[in-house]
């Protein structure tokens, strides 16, 4: 992997985030501009002329046409918080800035926050990152394979379908060269064609070259108008053929990153949104300075995600 690039990339140092985001007035400016990039557009009716005043502490507009008041924080990730919005913005700073990712109690001690407070965080902001990605599909050529959560961690394969182990996809799309590109990784309800066939129609576009290790349920990928090439490797293990080196690579990449930054959590209720994170991260990589601003449009662009949703891991999953 072209590490350099990513390694020695600028970032958004702290003093130039707490230079653009560390007033209230600074943070409401940009999630304005970031919920409406041309300005203000009534919910209801989509016009643009307004009034706007405070109710509490909220910028709230009023639509010059059909009256209605929409809070600039109503309608997006934020809507309901009782907290500043210097703190939303140093949390998505924290979390996109930070390579590993980061724990709800490292987000506790930064933010200076309780822990139940400091966790609803980490989970909206995670499934911000969950749902951004849903927008895009892989395509070209993919490196695929089968892993689990829980046990042993990612890339650790003790043996498929071993007890207490969620099952998971991994997929990487490379570029003509041979560099990887973008990533994919989903919870899949069992390694069948029929689960692997819809993962597929979801992530992957038509026409994608798929390269597996040979297991039977990757021929799903053709029920989803891809083309499957699959390595049969016997008792070999795909991480030590070169065909499977990438995917082989962001696997390790997420062990490590998981093994770094989390404790524990429930992989089978929360492992989605933790792989979203990774994922999210992995696919700006060469953006870091851009981040905390993807993140925010990212933030703006979902709905209300309440506590009770988010701990409902069915709906989010
Ligand atoms: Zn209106």
């Amino acid at each position: 992997m072209a590490m350099n690039r990513i390694q020695f990339q600028p970032g958004l140092s702290v003093p130039a985030f707490f230079e653009q985001f560390g007033t209230e007035a600074q943070c409401e400016a940009a999630l304005e501009t970031a919920r409406w990039p041309e300005g203000f557009r009534c919910p209801s009716c989509g016009e643009a002329g307004h009034s706007d005043f405070r109710v509490g502490a909220r910028k709230t507009f009023q639509c010059r046409a059909c009256r209605t008041q929409t809070s600039l924080i109503a309608g997006t990730l934020f809507q309901s918080t009782r907290l500043g919005l210097t703190i939303w913005f140093l949390a998505i700073y924290l979390i996109s800035q930070a390579k590993t990712g980061l724990s709800s109690l490292a987000l506790k001690r930064q933010l200076g926050v309780s822990y139940p407070t400091a966790w609803l965080i980490q989970h909206k902001l995670m499934q911000a990152m969950a749902e951004r990605d849903t927008l895009y599909r892989l395509d070209g050529e993919i490196q695929v394979d089968d892993a689990y959560f829980g046990g042993e961690l990612p890339g650790g394969k003790a043996g498929r379908g071993s007890e207490n182990k969620v099952p998971f996809v991994a997929a990487v799309s490379l570029n003509p060269e041979g560099n990887p590109l973008y990533i994919k990784m989903a919870p899949v309800p069992g390694f069948t064609r029929k689960a692997i066939a819809a993962w597929a129609l979801a992530d992957l576009s038509p026409g994608c070259v798929v390269y597996s290790d040979g297991l039977a349920c990757f021929a799903g990928v053709t029920d989803a108008g891809c083309l499957h090439l699959p390595t049969v490797v016997g008792d070999r293990k795909p991480r030590d053929l070169p065909e499977f080196g990438w995917i082989n690579t962001v696997l390790s990449n997420l062990k490590t990153s998981f093994g770094g930054a989390y404790h524990s959590f429930d992989f089978a209720k929360y492992g989605l949104r933790y792989l979203a994170a990774f994922v999210y991260r992995f696919n700006r990589r060469f953006h870091l300075e851009a981040l905390p601003q993807h993140l925010l449009a990212a933030a703006v662009s979902i709905e209300a995600r309440p506590e009770a949703w988010l701990r409902r891991a069915e709906a989010s999953c």
